[in-house]
């Protein structure tokens, strides 16, 4: 899963620096999920090929303009609240 790609280009970033033999990456990347905050058909050179590609807004949590928030939604974090989310 991956919203904005930097994970996988942290790793190819970490593959291209580290590794001793000449590396070369697809211009796609795979994943089951992927949910940017505007669906695209070229991130900066990478093609996305995933299961389930959906636009999904986030907001930072230390700026305030979360529409939810503000309206008196509480912001759970998934990873540790999976029960809380699915009812
Ligand atoms: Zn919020």
């Amino acid at each position: 899963m991956s919203t904005t790609l930097d994970t996988p280009r942290e790793v190819r970033r970490a593959v291209y620096k580290d590794n001793p033999n000449r590396v070369w990456c697809l211009p796609e990347i795979a994943m089951v999920i992927h949910r940017p905050d505007k669906v695209k058909a070229d991130y900066d050179g990478l093609r996305v090929i995933s299961l389930v590609e959906k636009e999904i807004q986030a907001w930072d949590p230390e700026n305030k303009d979360c529409p939810y928030c503000k309206v008196g939604s509480i912001a759970y974090e998934p990873k540790t609240n999976w029960g809380k989310l699915i009812v």
